[in-house]
Order: structure tokens, then sequence, then C-alpha cells
């Protein structure tokens, strides 16, 4: 415990949203609630079973913007063929890509090769154990130093993610918006306050025994938030903390969080160009610095006034519909000939067969393309 080194800032002393303004008696009730509901629903997720840092770290960072049913597999595969830091330190780029295929946001498997280097680099190979080198990885913020440390480690470290938003902005009543500085410094407190009266020992607080008590606190914030307190219609009925829920006493479950007005979602349009030639099609690699950076494509180009139509001949295979951030996304591919195609490669295209371009990583989307073409083979 003391080795920890906390970048977290100190609870203000006078501040009117100080968490010293928050009934003690309230945070004691929820901290022993949570982890007595926790020990009895907590799901059975396969990185809960270990206290491997390694492990716990590459779910968080799989979790970042994917749903748990999503990751499950993408976990399992991935421990079976890199199950250590070293493994993935030395791992070939195109592997960990095509581990990775499909999860999207691309950045996050690159970081954490990088990450995993750094360690064997800086760390001996071992992860390290102290929030401040955590939160130094590439790839790791505020929130994945917290989870990996108080998961792992038992350290009383705070998270606070989207989940962990929706839940305290509801129990506390707060009205403010979370991304506004203030709102969002006096929500960390609150984190803090919680996950230190969690690791303070059971017997102070009437919560069930157990070691591990922060690692279970912060994970029962997180799976309330998952489970019972979403974002719309929270069963608040079955809610073991609703007797502490201001929203919920206040019937203002649908006004919180206040997250402010949402950015306008954008239309955007694109046409994919599928040709082939001898049993090979034209694909290309996407440059370093761009989004999904280094991963394999259709040849494409985004429809504008100036875009040119399509020869006539042009067949369209399927049309693929997806959102990434406020974008909204409806990408057409089209069976096409040579000189459509070749008018949005600049030399870099490469020929391949259907058997090799499964082998390469494409963004789901395109992915999505090669399904389709492989079904009409
Ligand atoms: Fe969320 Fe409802 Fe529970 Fe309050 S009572 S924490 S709004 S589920």
């Amino acid at each position: 415990m003391d080795r920890i080194k906390h970048r977290i800032p100190a609870f203000p002393k006078n501040g009117k949203n100080s968490v010293h303004s928050v009934n003690s008696v309230k945070i004691k009730r929820l901290v022993s609630g949570l982890l007595s509901w926790f020990s009895r629903n907590a799901r059975d997720l396969p990185w809960r079973r270990t206290r491997d840092p390694y492990a716990i770290w590459v779910s968080e960072i799989m979790l970042q913007q994917t749903q748990v049913k999503t990751v499950l597999p993408y976990w399992e595969r991935w421990m079976q063929q890199l199950p250590t830091i070293q493994s993935l330190a030395k791992a070939r780029p195109e592997k960990i890509h095509k581990l990775w295929e499909g999860l999207g946001y691309y950045t996050r498997v690159r970081n954490l090769q990088r990450a995993a280097q750094l360690i064997c680099e800086q760390h001996g190979g071992i992860f390290p154990d102290l929030f401040d080198e955590v939160l130094a990885l590439p790839g790791v913020g505020r929130y994945t130093a917290g989870a990996i440390c108080s998961i792992a480690f038992d350290q009383p470290t705070p998270i606070l993610d989207g989940n962990v938003i929706r839940v305290l902005t509801r129990i506390f009543g707060i009205a403010g918006n979370p991304r506004d500085k203030k709102t969002n410094a006096h929500l960390w407190q609150l984190a803090e306050a919680l996950v230190l009266q969690a690791s303070r020992p059971a017997s102070r607080t009437n919560a069930p025994h157990s070691a591990l008590r922060t690692s279970h606190f912060n994970q029962s914030l997180m799976e309330l938030g998952a489970l019972v307190c979403t974002p719309r219609e929270p069963k608040c009925t079955d809610c073991p903390v609703k007797k502490l829920c201001v929203a919920f006493r206040q019937n203002r479950m649908e006004q919180l969080p206040n997250l402010g007005d949402r950015p306008v979602a954008t239309r955007r349009h694109f046409r994919a160009f599928i040709v082939e030639r001898r049993g090979e099609f034209l694909v290309r690699q996407r440059p370093a610095g761009v989004v999904n950076a280094h991963l394999w494509e259709f040849p494409n180009e985004e429809i504008s006034a100036r875009t040119v139509p399509l020869p006539v001949h042009s067949r369209l295979l399927c049309t693929v519909k997806h959102s990434i951030t406020r974008y909204r996304i409806t990408l057409e591919a089209f069976m096409a000939d040579e000189a459509t195609a070749k008018s949005c490669v600049n030399g870099d295209g490469r020929w391949l067969a259907l058997s090799e371009l499964q082998k390469l990583f494409f963004p789901s989307a395109h992915k999505k393309i090669l399904a389709s073409l492989a079904g009409t083979r």
C-alpha cells in the first residue's frame, strides 16, 4: 500500500462539492451494499479468474468501447496465442493485428505491444505495480491504471468510466455535466472516497469478509452500471442501493447523467471496388498515421459532389452500414473494372487470391465485404 504513488488530486478541504459534504454513513452503506451484492451477482468472466496483471490489462484495453460478449472470444484467443508480456513484445505486427481484427480502434493494439516492449526494457518483463508506472504505459489512462492496480493488486485506486459516471451521478444526484472539469473532479473524488472506504477492514464496514475488497468494490461499480443501472430503463427495483439513490427517490433516472447535447451524427457515403484478375483481387494497405493504419482494404472512395458515376456494368455486391464515433457510414461494394478501382490506388495495390486475403487483417466493414465475396465463390 505505501508503494502506491497517486497522481490523483487530494480532496479539497472547503469546496461546496467536496466529498466531505457527503454523508460518510452513505459512503459506508454504499460500499457495504455493493460488495455484498457483487459477491452474489458477479458474472463469471475469464479475466476475473486470474490476478495476472497482464491478463487483466489485456481485458481492460479490449473492453474500451466494446461489449463483454464481443470481447470474450477475442480475449480467450489472445491469451492462448500470446500468454505472456514477452510473447506480446516479440509478436509480429501481422499477428497482433489479426488477433484484434474486428475489435476496431486499432491504436489500442499497437499501444499494447509498445507497452509490452517497454515493460520488457524498463521493468525486466514484470508488470509494474506502481500506479504512476502503470499510468506511464502507452495507451493507459487514469481509468485503466486505476482498474489494473485495484483489480490485479487490490490497491485503493479509483476508477471512473462511463458506467461508473452513470452510477455515481444517479446515486448522488449530481446534475452537472460529467465532462465539465469541476464535476469530473468531484466524481473522481467520490470514486476515491468509496474505494478508500472499501480498503478498510470488513469489521468496520459490516460488509462481508473478503480479501480483494478494493478489487471487488471497483468491479461492483462497473457491474452495477453494466447489469442494473443501465443507460435506459435502469432496473431500479432490483438495485441493491436503491434506498441510497437520489435519482430513484426523485425519479430523475432519465435526466442523469447530464451529458449535454449529443454531437450531431454525420452521414458519410463510400464506394469500394472489387476487381478480379485471373482469380486475384486488388487490395491496398492503409498508410501509417491515418485511421485504421496498416490494415488492408479494398480500393474505395468517399462519394462527393465531384464523384464520377460508375460505369453501367458495375454490379453492387453488398452494402455495409456501420458507425464510428459520430459518423454513420454507408459503404457500398461494387464489382468493378480495373480502371475504376485503380483510380483509387496510388500504385501501392496488391493482387491476391481469396485464400491469401483471408490471412490479412481488414477493418470490420471490409471484412464483411470479404465475407460477402467469399459467399459468391
Ligand atoms: Fe441506478 Fe436505479 Fe440503482 Fe439508482 S436505484 S443506482 S438509478 S439502478
